[in-house]
């Protein structure tokens, strides 16, 4: 069984120098390859360093909405050339946070937009950062091309609604450790309708952590978990959720 951690931050300062433990532990748990999500300039550029580093880890880069009211030509250039590496898999992660409104909202939809008009030229899926903006998320990916190389919502947390919505716009959803939440009923009915050939599994890590390891530290490796409580809630192995969800990550994220 292997496993793909679609999203994860293994970019980020708690596990920074022990890259190396942490994939060991994923690999314990069967998670053998992870896409690792920038966000800002310092994350993206990590997110490559790690991508070259080791073989099993891919990268993901883009403005996040924080970041949003900073973008302008020079980082457009400096993004365009990390897209273009080999093991840069996808754009994001970007889209609109209407809870934080890091950036104004107007700001955040035209840096978005901008980002996915950019990843389709490119011919590159983009990984899509929402919260509290579902319906302008919505507007700017329908309005977009974004079925063509594709987009993931990543930490999909919508109702079987907004699931079907986003599902005709043609996007993949990408599932994190809130679905093992007892309270999550919303999530737990979209995770049990949705196709198998629409979803991925990720950590999120270092947030987002999974049972039965719910606040602790989340690590790349608790994807099994995430991969775990779809099984139960679908009634399937563990095995059958890591095989669908393995092969939708290395077909969208154009790995051969
Ligand atoms: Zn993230």
């Amino acid at each position: 069984m292997e496993i793909f951690d679609s999203h994860t931050h293994l970019n980020d300062e708690p596990f920074r120098d022990k890259e190396q433990y942490y994939l060991d532990r994923a690999a314990k748990l069967s998670v053998t390859k992870a896409a690792v999500a920038g966000q800002d300039p310092e994350f993206n550029r990590r997110a490559v360093e790690l991508s070259n580093q080791f073989d099993n880890l891919y990268a993901i880069v883009g403005y996040c909405p924080d970041v949003a009211k900073d973008w302008n030509q020079a980082a457009r250039d400096q993004l365009i050339e990390q897209l273009r590496l080999p093991k840069t898999v996808a754009l994001g992660e970007i889209g609109l946070d209407y809870y934080w409104d890091e950036s104004p909202r107007n700001i955040q939809r035209k840096v978005f937009e901008e980002q996915v008009e950019l990843a389709h030229s490119l011919k590159l899926p983009v990984n899509i950062h929402t919260r509290d903006a579902f319906e302008d998320t919505y507007e700017i990916l329908k309005n977009s091309k974004v079925s063509e190389y594709g987009g993931i919502l990543h930490n999909f947390n919508g109702d079987p609604e907004w699931l079907h919505k986003f599902l005709d716009l043609g996007l993949m959803m990408s599932f994190s450790g809130v679905v093992s939440f007892t309270k999550a009923v919303d999530v737990h009915a979209s995770a049990k309708i949705i196709p198998w050939d629409r979803m991925l599994i990720e950590t999120d890590a270092p947030y987002l952590t999974p049972k039965p390891y719910r606040g602790k530290q989340n690590e790349t490796g608790y994807a099994h978990y995430v991969a775990q409580a779809i099984a139960d809630l679908r009634g399937v192995s563990i095995q059958e959720v890591a095989d669908h969800t393995y092969r939708n990550a290395m077909r969208i994220y154009g790995i051969k």
